[in-house]
């Protein structure tokens, strides 16, 4: 008899302060170029709603795309934990769903957002819950296409759990696809990446899927 685990994530993002204190100075170069970019789009930078905006877009910027100062042996640092099963007889599956995330595609740099869900059968070890969803973060703060972003998160999870077999999928909307064209705004892109006996055994697969849809 199979034993499941299903969790939601409700970790909640890192929060940083995006505004613009008085008299704050945060990266001149950066801010310089996001002026530049007002004025080509016909803008007056000057004007008293965009005064502080390359302030405001350098940070955001800096935010969305903070993977890239981060491994995730950094966020894991000490969140393994060992546990029970290490023989071909593991079956108990570990399901995290609903958790959230946002990137930026590398095509547009405009945004794509959606949720993901990891499953994988534990082979001696087993990660706090919130680090996955970090985990996810550390590559979705990149600029990313969300196949390649699937893919490294497959990866990174394979590597630091050696699990007997890991599924990922995203669901997500890209702002590039909705805010061109009518009829596209409900489109959803999925992907998803198998590995192990998520990959080889059709039945571990189907389970995957199944506690992925409750
Ligand atoms: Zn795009």
């Amino acid at each position: 008899m199979k034993q499941q685990m299903v969790f939601a994530s409700t970790d909640s993002h890192y929060a940083t302060n995006l505004e613009a204190a008085p008299g704050e100075v945060y990266d001149p170069q950066f801010e310089d170029l996001v002026r530049q970019m007002l004025l080509r789009l016909g803008e007056d930078p000057e004007r008293e709603g965009l005064k502080r905006t390359p302030l405001r877009v350098a940070k955001a910027l800096d935010f969305l795309t903070g993977g890239y100062g981060r491994t995730v042996e950094e966020v894991l640092n000490d969140a393994l934990f060992e546990e029970g099963c290490v023989d071909e007889t593991c079956d108990e599956m570990v399901v995290v769903k609903d958790i959230e995330f946002y990137s930026m595609c590398e095509h547009h740099m405009l945004p794509f957002f959606g949720r993901a869900a990891i499953g994988y059968l534990p082979h001696g070890k087993i990660i706090g819950l919130s680090k996955i969803a970090r985990v996810v973060d550390v590559f979705a703060r990149r600029l990313q296409v969300q196949e390649r972003l699937t893919n490294q998160v497959a990866d990174a999870l394979m590597e630091a759990l050696n699990p007997l077999g890991l599924g990922v999928v995203m669901e997500a909307s890209h702002l590039c696809m909705m805010m061109r064209g009518v009829q596209k705004q409900n489109s959803h892109t999925v992907t998803s990446a198998m590995r192990g006996t998520f990959r080889s055994v059709p039945r571990t697969r189907a389970e995957f899927m199944e506690l992925m849809r409750r």
